[in-house]
């Protein structure tokens, strides 16, 4: 199962792509945690992204795409993949389009999780207490969701426009929204 999940800062994907690669047997491909990973580590890739990331904008295409090829090119790929935070832009949506017919490792499923905007500050306020990342102060939330609203929804219309696209209701529980996208991956 080759599967992307879309939807805005705050909606859950890393929540719920955690508990589907158990249920799926396939990796979890955040981006936002590889860049994490990066800064963490304090690599030349770290040290350019951390800025970026504090302030709540993109990291270069180009820095995104050639993390991503380097980790689809590891052996656990080889049964899938959960994408989480990736494609942000529609530049980066081409570029993975690019990336998977090189492979020869098309999607299989597109799932963008709905949640509507006040609840996401409520959440990621919540996310903020309990995990002190630094991206998750009150103006950088505002600039991810703007960035999401710029940059990232039009994504939404490329996998529309593919057939490959389902919209779930990222609000309930967390066995509610993951039985959810279990049963749109069963229809696609
Ligand atoms: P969230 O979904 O809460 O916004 P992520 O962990 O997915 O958090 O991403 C955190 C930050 O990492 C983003 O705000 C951005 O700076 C950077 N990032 C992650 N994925 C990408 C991407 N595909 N392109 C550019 N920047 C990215």
């Amino acid at each position: 199962m080759r599967l992307v999940l879309l939807g805005p800062p705050g909606s859950g994907k890393g929540t719920q792509a955690t508990r589907l690669k158990e249920t799926l047997g396939v990796p979890h491909i955040s981006t936002g945690d590889l860049l994490r990973a990066e800064v963490a580590a304090g690599s030349p890739l770290g040290l350019q992204a951390k800025e970026v990331m504090a302030r709540g904008e993109l990291v270069s295409d180009d820095i995104l795409l050639g993390m991503l090829e380097s980790r689809l090119g590891r052996d656990d790929v080889a049964k899938g993949f959960i994408l989480d935070g990736y494609p942000r832009n529609l530049a980066q949506a081409d570029a993975l389009d690019g990336l998977l017919a090189k492979i020869g490792q098309p999607l299989d499923a597109v799932v963008q999780l709905d949640v509507a905007t006040d609840l996401l500050v409520e959440r990621i306020a919540g996310r903020a207490q309990a995990e002190g990342r630094a991206d998750d102060n009150p103006e950088s939330v505002r600039k991810r969701l703007q960035v999401y609203n710029d940059s990232t929804a039009p994504v939404i219309g490329f996998f529309e426009n593919r057939g490959t696209l389902t919209r779930i209701d990222g609000v309930g529980t967390m066995d509610e929204i993951t039985a959810r996208i279990l049963a749109a991956l069963k229809k696609a």
